[in-house]
């Protein structure tokens, strides 16, 4: 993947702690066992049992199979103080893995392609640093292992089960790496970072008949037509200009033969956009074209529609929190990147409405190394020095946040 941000000539491993870079090859080797394990959304069982165990031998309080196979484990300061969230995602994908590397993924037609792995690894990395350095923080950090990220979400649950309190979670912080970001920035911003995502099944119901006659017929592929078109109208002519939004119907089955009038169409489609203001909006606008080009051509129409997750949205002093400290780890001024929005999304959105919070971005790709495929690819992967950027900065929020 190209980047179009400058890059920093190196990561400034310098501003790293010793302590902390010293955990580097332990911290690889974590992510390199998860990786070689990866398991699909709420069934994390291998991955949790990793991080139990682990958490088991350092001592730190914690507590499992919330949302199934989700943990969170809790690790106080010497002194009382407020009570801040770490949260790392730790499921993978359905896709094999194409990398041809020794710790490549041992379980067929399953990757840590989305780099859940480091993000793992870097939570327990946390976790340990701080179970060290008690004396270092006032307060509480709960860090929370959330499952199926990629879907359906582990993060409502998890709430639903009470995470966020007892005690009282006063802010969140998560990262996500990011191949999009060459390995030594970071991407930090108040306000929307992620859009919301709604996803939209149709079927088109027509009438089918022979491909010589269709004044016999009601036919659904040129009713489709008709639709995914005026679609696209919802983006040009009713959203704001100024306003991000994205519609893209992704998938269309109809018929089998070429002179058959198909009876019947499938299609289905993804919403985004940024604004909260907009929840509710699509589905409605959707369904008037929809229903109003069915009408008009005698077919019918049978549609779902689901709000998935709500747009990220960063609190402007907890993004501040996340900015001053990056800035001492990454080389300034290109190391801070906020224009790092983007249309993809993110379950962490749900524990963003609840408290305030921040979500960013950690660089990890290294063109030169070969480490840049996108996300999701099946030879996506990254530079892992990464890792050990990001115990840092999760150790020096807390640091500030619970000082
Ligand atoms: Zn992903
Ligand atoms: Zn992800």
């Amino acid at each position: 993947m190209v980047s179009t941000f400058p890059t920093p000539n190196s990561v400034n491993l310098s501003q790293i702690r010793l302590d902390i870079r010293s955990m580097q090859p332990q911290l690889v080797n974590w992510r390199r066992q998860l990786h070689q394990r990866p398991e699909l959304g709420f069934q994390e069982q291998i991955t949790s049992e990793f991080i139990a165990q682990k958490l088991q031998e350092w001592g730190i309080e914690h507590q499992t199979g919330i949302a199934k196979t989700g943990i969170v484990a809790t690790i106080s300061g010497n002194r009382p103080g407020p009570v801040l969230a770490i949260r790392a995602d730790m499921d993978a994908l359905p896709i094999q893995e194409e990398n041809d590397v020794p710790y490549r993924s041992l379980h067929e037609g399953k990757m840590h392609a989305c780099g859940h792995d480091g993000h793992t690894a870097i939570a327990l990395g946390t976790a340990y640093y701080l179970s060290q350095h008690p004396e270092d923080f006032s307060g509480t950090v709960k860090i929370i292992f959330q499952p199926a990220e990629e879907g359906p979400g582990g993060a409502k649950p998890m709430i639903e089960e009470g995470v966020l309190s007892n005690p009282e979670v006063e802010a969140i912080i998560g990262l996500h790496l990011w191949n999009n970001l060459p390995v030594g920035t970071v991407g930090v911003r108040s306000g929307s970072l992620m859009a919301a995502v709604e996803l939209f099944r149709c079927t088109i119901l027509g009438k089918g008949g022979h491909g010589a006659m269709p004044h016999q017929t009601v036919d659904s592929v040129v009713v489709s037509a008709q639709i995914i078109n005026a679609l696209q109208t919802i983006i040009a002519r009713n959203v704001n200009p100024l306003e991000s939004a994205v519609v893209t119907v992704g998938e269309l089955h109809a018929g089998k033969v070429y002179n058959v009038i198909a009876d019947t169409a499938r299609m289905s489609g993804t919403v985004r956009y940024f604004n909260p203001e907009l929840e509710g909006y699509f589905g409605k606008r959707i369904e008037q074209l929809i229903a109003g080009i069915c009408q008009s051509y005698g077919a019918s129409y049978d549609l779902n529609y689901w709000r998935l997750y709500p747009p990220v949205i960063n609190d402007a002093k907890i993004a501040e929190l996340v900015r001053s400290v990056a800035t001492d780890v990454v080389e300034t001024p290109v190391g801070i990147v906020p224009e790092c929005q983007t249309m993809a999304s993110e379950d962490m959105s749900f524990f963003l409405e609840a408290v305030p919070g921040c979500y960013f971005f950690l660089g990890s790709a290294n063109s030169a190394a070969g480490l840049a495929y996108p996300h999701h690819h099946p030879r996506f992967n990254f530079d892992e020095t990464a890792l050990g950027m990001g115990v840092e900065i999760f150790v020096r929020c807390v640091e500030k946040f619970c000082s």
